[in-house]
């Protein structure tokens, strides 16, 4: 068997096609722009491409963008006075602190001083319990955009078996939230896990957000079972740097019935999300309907 490849890179173009559909409306009937609102602390080579990237998709897709960048020394007062200021402004609908912050800043803290109505990450603590719980939140991108991929591939998920490797407070755990409300049979495995690969084995769809490059071969995958691969991981190989994921996409595709490529696959889901997510808080804060197709 040869797997559908499911290309997350077009659906991504997708998603923010509607997005850009719906901000145009929000700004032509209403007169409000969506906003999002980007803090960086440091210099990080990865998270300043992350931030200029999310710069320019919230621009194409009609949003204001505001780029907050401080100093690697800010001091914890500096970033909460920040966070309160952004809290307070109407034209900000979205607030997104880029992660990892330096050592001496308390991210717990940081994240949930943020206005839950406002935390488009999802990682605030009133967000996590409202998943949890099945209602109404803001959802953690990334899980959010994978579950956008397996509703669009499989129509319905109810009672299919859905293993989720990784148990992340970003990653794992939100996924395995999100394919439970959808009526999944959902198992969490991790680092002690026994047998992981006869438990991946039991899996319709398995979700890789391990962080450990192409540990998850053909033989962890059921016959016909759709891979979210979660991870990007960069290694050396043949002298070049090369993006791969937790799965070993040839011998994975060779057993499963679709799978998500890296590049390609997940990746450019998480920033049509957070799009997603910006326009969805905009749309709640002004008393609105939510968006359609763009909610968990
Ligand atoms: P974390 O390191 O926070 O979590 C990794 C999880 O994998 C842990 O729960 C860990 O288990 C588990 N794990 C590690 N080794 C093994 C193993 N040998 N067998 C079974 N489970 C194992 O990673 P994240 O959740 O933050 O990220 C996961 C991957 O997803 C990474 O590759 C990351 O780069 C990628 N990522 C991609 C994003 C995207 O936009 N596409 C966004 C965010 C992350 P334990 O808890 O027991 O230690």
């Amino acid at each position: 068997m040869t797997a559908t490849v499911i290309d997350g890179k077009a659906f991504a173009a997708k998603v923010r096609g509607l997005v850009q559909a719906q901000v145009a409306n929000l700004i032509e009937v209403q007169g409000i722009t969506p906003g999002l609102a980007v803090v960086l602390v440091g210099e990080d080579p990865a998270s300043q491409v992350y931030v200029r990237n999310k710069h320019a998709s919230t621009i194409e897709v009609g949003m204001a963008s505001f780029e907050h960048r401080l100093t690697v020394d800010t001091s914890e007062a500096v970033l909460l006075a920040l966070i309160h200021r952004l809290n307070a402004d109407p034209a900000v609908h979205g607030i997104l602190v880029q992660l990892p912050l330096p050592g001496h800043l308390n991210s717990e803290l940081i994240i949930n001083t943020i206005d839950p109505a406002k935390d488009v990450d999802g990682f605030h603590i009133s967000n996590v319990g409202l998943l949890g719980t099945g209602q109404k939140s803001m959802v953690p991108c990334t899980p959010l955009g994978c579950l956008m991929m397996l509703r669009d591939h499989h129509g319905s998920l109810s009672g299919l078996n859905a293993v989720v490797v990784g148990r992340s407070n970003i990653v794992g755990k939100p996924m395995a939230q999100l394919l439970l409300g959808d009526s999944c049979t959902v198992t969490i495995a991790h680092s002690r896990t026994k047998d992981l690969a006869a438990v991946c084995r039991g899996a319709d769809i398995l979700v890789a957000a391990v962080g450990r490059p192409e540990m998850i071969t053909g033989d962890f995958v059921k016959p016909g079972a759709t891979v979210i691969d979660v991870g990007i991981n960069r290694i050396e190989r043949d002298g070049k740097t090369k993006l791969v994921g937790d799965v070993h996409y040839a011998s994975a595709a060779a057993v499963a019935g679709a799978i998500t490529p890296v590049p390609g696959g997940v990746g450019p889901m998480t920033i049509a999300c957070l799009l997603a997510n910006t326009l969805t808080a905009c749309c709640r804060a002004n008393g609105l309907p939510e968006p359609v197709g763009l909610t968990a």
